[in-house]
């Protein structure tokens, strides 16, 4: 596909696909039904974009979200792709520009939005205008049982009759009831070609830690990675205020976001945040669905997500540009509380809550796992070649203790006080602490009493954390919160089992380690960096962009390190296409060398290209015979275009030659022009 390869690198920048694009770019430009799943970040836009240009006619592309199109069809400009919405966010001249193009032939990707195929006229104009494929983005939201279900999403199925055209449906969700829904809605039951990315998102960092002071904890994090882009997810609305605060006063530009904002508010917050370089948005899950920035650098959880799924979902978030992210999750004994009771008062059925509960568990495991997090978090996904290398337990082994007595002990004290109470006072009678509910209950006399005086306070809140993070005892909300044991638990108390339980959290308990930032460069390139990242918001505000649309986070990085010294080299930096080099290639260029190159457009439309550098070398074969062989005839040369059409000839020939230079040209430089060539060739 050299075609594609070549778009690739033209249109879009890029070097080469990502792990799994090529297949389905193939399938897809095949005119192929597709059902791809791929991870957030992984590259999907592509997918359905690259093919789109290869392929003759239009792609109709559904997108559920407004500002995602509006977004992605301004990236698409910026690259020279003739694209364009239809949606009610757009201004008159907008719609007129895209029928305009659409009547010329132009448009390769017209995005719209599902209510849009509600319309009556809306079959019959997709038809008229030459409707190739649908693509339809995020075809989860057809699963009526889905977190994100769009009723009109039900109309493509009709639409893919209508035209009779191939379909390529796009999704992050994987679970095997959504891909069944999403193949009977969409493809009227005929299993599509399916490609089935891993979820790894290797750039990702993973870090869970317990909580301790987390207003701290979580400004320490943010201030290690000052002026990145970040979100922190909160349990509570009335906690995005607070914390955004606590940000502003050290200095971080930083908004809160809930859904219990106006919804004029709610815009204002997510256009700042896609816009802004460097902002925080402090928030409540409300916040992501329809946040496409690629560049955010960190994802921090105040207060522990509701399920494994949810959890990957949110620090999924950060890194789509591929450059290197990190997260931190905080968790403690009240979070796990908090989320068992808004389980068990949820108006669920019992099995659905046997399923929440099984998955607030995997993500429980996942915060006291005592190996690699990501392998933990893989293998819920039933991934189980898994390289990390990225979460903070591969970066330090857990301190691992035989916890088997501690258990059984803290299981006793709960039996013997029949499950009644909290680890607060459970605590006290391990600890032989002689309190007045201690002495009103007689737990005094317990044989239990004083038994735990190996393990301070702190230790043993660890331990019943882990407890509860294992799921060897619950809350009980009809107990006012009282613990007690599962069955999971029994084969400890019998002694048939023991369990290992992690050392170092507990003697991080109490001890805030302030988290090392990972630098995104070196030192020594960290002034360009910050040099190249003002150029580009100078550019993205005159422009009114979000930066990354300019170029991505991942694009400056390298441009940084690899300090490309003129257009060609420019032009080899992932990320930067034909048209954005020709756009911007000069105005970085400056930054990093401090003058521009000066470059003819001509021979700037080669950059990167073997054919550049011929050109080159004709340029001075040309310019030693400009006067021809002895240096007495006439002054004569070539046009820039007659240079690059040579530069690029296939088959070179004194009559190609001929043809596009002429007798006189030809005869005084075509000899010397078929040398250049053939020592390139
Ligand atoms: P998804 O929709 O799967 O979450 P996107 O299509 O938004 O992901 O892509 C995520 C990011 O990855 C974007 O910034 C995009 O430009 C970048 N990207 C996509 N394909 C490639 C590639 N082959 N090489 C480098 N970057 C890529
Ligand atoms: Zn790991």
């Amino acid at each position: 596909m050299t075609g594609a390869a070549t778009l690739l690198r033209d249109v879009f920048g890029f070097d080469a696909f990502r792990p799994g694009q090529g297949e389905i770019v193939e399938a897809v430009t095949a005119g192929e039904n597709v059902l791809a799943i791929m991870p957030t970040g992984g590259g999907k836009s592509l997918c359905f974009q690259l093919p789109a240009l290869m392929r003759e006619g239009v792609t109709v592309v559904i997108s559920p979200l407004i500002a995602l199109m509006r977004d992605q069809v301004r990236a698409l400009q910026e690259a020279g792709v003739c694209a364009g919405a239809l949606t009610s966010g757009n201004t008159e001249e907008e719609t007129d520009d895209v029928w305009n193009a659409l009547e010329a032939g132009k448009l390769k990707l017209l995005y719209m939005a599902p209510e849009r195929l509600a319309a009556g006229s809306a079959m019959g104009m997709l038809r008229r205008v030459g409707v190739t494929m649908i693509a339809v983005d995020e075809a989860h939201c057809v699963s009526q049982w889905g977190h994100d279900f769009r009723p009109d999403y039900l109309r493509i199925g009709e639409l893919r009759r209508a035209l009779d055209v191939p379909l390529a449906a796009f999704t992050a969700t994987a679970d095997a009831d959504t891909q069944a829904e999403i193949i009977q809605k969409l493809f009227d039951g005929t299993p599509p070609r399916a490609f089935l990315r891993g979820f790894d998102r290797p750039n990702i960092h993973l870090a869970f830690a317990a909580k301790d002071s987390p207003r701290k904890q979580i400004l320490a994090f943010a201030d290690a990675r000052r002026g990145q882009s970040g979100i922190v997810y909160c349990g509570t609305r009335a906690k995005t205020e607070g914390i955004a605060r606590a940000l502003r006063e050290a200095g971080h530009g930083a908004i809160h976001y809930h859904g219990g904002m106006e919804a004029e508010d709610r815009r204002i917050a997510e256009r700042r945040f896609q816009q802004e370089d460097g902002l925080i948005v402090v928030a409540t899950v409300a916040f992501g669905m329809g946040i496409d920035k690629p560049d955010i650098r960190w994802v921090a959880h105040a207060d522990l997500p509701k399920s494994i799924e949810s959890y990957y979902q949110e620090i999924g978030r950060a890194g789509r540009d591929g450059a290197p992210a990190e997260t931190l999750t905080l968790f403690g004994p009240e979070d796990i509380r908090l989320r068992r009771s808004q389980i068990d008062e949820g108006l669920a059925p019992p099995e659905r809550r046997m399923a929440d509960h099984a998955r607030l568990n995997a993500l429980l495991g996942l915060a006291e796992a005592l190996e690699c997090r990501r392998k933990a978090l893989l293998g819920y996904f039933d991934e189980t070649e898994v390289t990390c290398g990225r979460c903070d337990l591969c970066d330090s082994p857990a301190d691992v203790f035989d916890g088997t007595t501690a258990v059984r002990k803290a299981l006793s004290a709960m039996l013997r006080t029949d499950e009644w109470f909290g680890a607060g006072h459970l605590i006290d009678i391990l600890l032989g602490n002689e309190t007045d509910k201690v002495k009103q209950r007689g737990h005094q006399s317990l044989p239990t009493y004083g038994v735990g005086g190996e393990y301070n306070r702190n230790e043993w809140q660890a331990i019943f954390r882990q407890m509860m993070g294992r799921d060897l005892i619950r809350p009980d909300a009809e107990r006012h919160g009282a613990l007690r044991m599962t069955d999971a638990a029994l084969p400890l108390l019998r002694g048939e089992t023991s369990i290992n339980l992690r050392r170092d959290t507990i003697k991080a308990a109490g001890v805030a380690r302030r988290p090392a930032a990972k630098a995104m460069v070196s030192d020594e390139d960290a002034p360009l960096l910050s040099a190249l990242k003002a150029k580009r918001r100078g550019l993205a505000e005159a422009a009114k962009v979000p930066a990354y649309i300019i170029f991505t986070d991942r694009t400056l990085i390298e441009m940084a390190e690899q300090r490309p010294a003129n257009m060609d080299a420019m032009a080899r930096i992932g990320g930067v296409g034909a048209k954005k080099l020709e756009s911007y290639g000069a105005a970085f260029l400056q930054v990093i060398n401090g003058e521009a190159e000066v470059m003819h457009p001509t021979r700037r439309k080669l950059a990167g290209r073997n054919a550049g550098s011929v050109y080159d070398r004709l340029l001075e074969v040309q310019a030693t015979l400009a006067r021809g062989e002895m240096g007495t005839d006439r002054p004569l040369s070539c046009s820039a275009s007659q240079l690059a059409k040579v530069a690029q000839l296939h088959t070179a020939d004194d009559s190609a030659l001929l043809r596009l230079l002429g007798d006189r040209r030809a005869e005084r430089f075509g000899a010397a022009f078929l040398d250049v060539l053939r020592e390139a060739g």
